[in-house]
């Protein structure tokens, strides 16, 4: 039993899962594909209507649901609650305005006669889904592909089974076919199966370079799509005009939210040195207010890691960036509790030799760098292998803007917090991945644009 719910604020196995059957899984692509065929000729605003049944019953069973992800993977109640509804805003979003978005368009040409572009569905998708956000990552490719026809098959993370499960059932419960998705408890071999099936037709997958380039790898072979959502070293650049209120605010949550399990986390703060020290100040001020305890309860503000693998994976990155040179100026002591919790830390001295330069870093921990210059800004951002998200903070939102168009990521927020919203694209360059989630342009992911030139 590889899929197991084990509560990281206790250690407590909560529940095992059966591993699923290859006659399981050949029934399931069966009936994703024979539904694939019924939502080829149904009219889309059915569909509208179910997906917002969906968003309905995800409402209903707000509770449930931010619980069951608060006990398997730890994050805080208050963090799963936001999660749950943020599921119910994607849903609504998209049956609301897909059959918008897919509507034939007209294109001008020189042939002889009209030409339109069809966006139709293409069949039955594999999602391969992380379990730091479990129903966010479920939702944000269920809710388009739902809405376009594609069935779809998923994959989760074998840590967070019982969301993956509850979530697949709420859809069910709330009127969407047998088949919509379908939560399978999967092996790898069994996912480069689903893949190279004829009757699947891409995957979408989130989650760390290794299970992407692994993944592509067997799309690719298979002539299949994919999308890729990977990892992130996101710059959070302080200019020296910012406001230093709303920087001091928006950066300590921007690294723990999650407890700073999150392929946004901003990870690298790229600061000019007039403000350098305020800053460095001013997190360390923020980290040290923070109260670790039980994920489930209101007062505590730091979540434990979602396993011990995890923490133990990041104390060792850790250990490697000091002993190659990196300074601690807060944190890296242990926090005596039984559950899986990481003292949020500062890193400064992290020079272009030292891994941690280079390496993500998936939890609590800030790596501070000092620049005398916007060009310095820049070049540093984007001297990194990633290229998912970035904020940039300056007193001039202009200025800000025209950085931001220097910055190689897929997403940059201007004095902003990294708003993840459904009318917004989500996703990266280099090695963060390729594809976008999320917005027309993560609807249109899996859609067969069909030109039909009529004389
Ligand atoms: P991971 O190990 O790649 O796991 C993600 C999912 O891929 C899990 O369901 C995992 O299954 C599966 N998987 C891994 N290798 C596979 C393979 N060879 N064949 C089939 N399935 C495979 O990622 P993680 O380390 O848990 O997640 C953290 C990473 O995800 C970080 O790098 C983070 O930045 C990134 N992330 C990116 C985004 C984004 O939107 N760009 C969002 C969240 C997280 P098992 O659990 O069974 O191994």
């Amino acid at each position: 039993m590889a899929y197991k719910t084990i509560n990281p604020y206790n250690n407590e196995l909560v529940k095992e899962y059966d591993d699923t059957t290859d006659q399981e899984l050949q029934d399931t692509l069966e009936r994703a594909h024979d539904l694939y065929k019924t939502f080829k000729t149904q009219d889309i605003k059915e569909r509208s209507k179910m997906l917002h049944r969906v968003a309905d019953k995800i409402r209903e069973r707000s509770d449930e649901l931010a619980r069951t992800c608060t006990i398997e993977m730890g994050k805080l109640l208050v963090e799963a609650k936001g999660e749950v509804e943020l599921c119910a805003v994607i849903a609504d979003y998209f049956a609301d305005h897909a059959e918008e978005m897919l509507k034939p368009e007209k294109v001008e040409t020189s042939a002889n006669g009209k030409a339109e572009i069809h966006h139709q569905s293409t069949g039955v998708i594999m999602m391969v889904e992380p379990w730091n956000f479990p129903y966010y990552q479920m939702i944000r490719v269920f809710a388009p592909n739902f809405m376009v026809g594609n069935p779809m098959i998923l994959k989760h993370a074998s840590n967070t089974p019982s969301s993956a499960q509850l979530m697949a059932d709420v859809i069910e419960e709330a009127g969407a076919p047998k088949g919509s998705i379908t939560n399978l408890f999967m092996n790898y071999d069994q996912v480069s199966e689903t893949i190279a099936d004829s009757r699947v037709q891409g995957v979408a997958l989130t989650g760390s370079e290794r299970g992407g380039a692994t993944v592509a790898k067997t799309a690719g072979e298979n002539l299949k799509q994919s999308t890729l959502e990977l990892g992130g070293m996101d710059p959070f650049i302080v200019m020296d005009d910012a406001d230093m209120d709303d920087v001091a605010e928006i950066a300590w949550r921007s690294r723990i939210y999650n407890a700073g399990q999150e392929c946004t986390s901003s990870k690298r703060f790229i600061v000019m040195e007039d403000v350098y020290d305020d800053f460095v100040e001013r997190l360390k001020n923020n980290f040290s207010k923070l109260k670790p305890g039980d994920p489930l309860k209101d007062d505590t503000t730091l979540a434990p890691m979602n396993t011990k693998k995890a923490k133990e994976e990041l104390q060792d990155q850790l250990d490697e960036a000091i002993n190659a040179g990196a300074q601690v100026v807060y944190g890296n002591e242990p926090i005596d509790l039984p559950g899986q919790f990481f003292m949020p830390t500062i890193l400064t001295h992290v020079d272009k030799d030292n891994p941690a330069h280079k390496t993500e870093m998936f939890g609590p921990v800030a790596v501070v760098y000092k620049v005398s210059s916007e060009e310095e800004a820049i070049a540093l951002a984007n001297d990194n292998p990633y290229g998912l998200g970035a904020i940039v903070f300056t007193g001039d939102s202009q200025r800000g803007a025209e950085i931001a168009t220097k910055i190689e990521t897929g997403m940059v927020y201007v004095n902003n917090f990294r708003y993840s919203l459904p009318e917004l694209p989500f996703g990266g360059v280099k090695r963060s991945g390729y594809g976008r989630e999320m917005s027309r342009i993560g609807l249109m992911a899996f859609v067969n644009d069909k030109l039909i030139l009529t004389a």
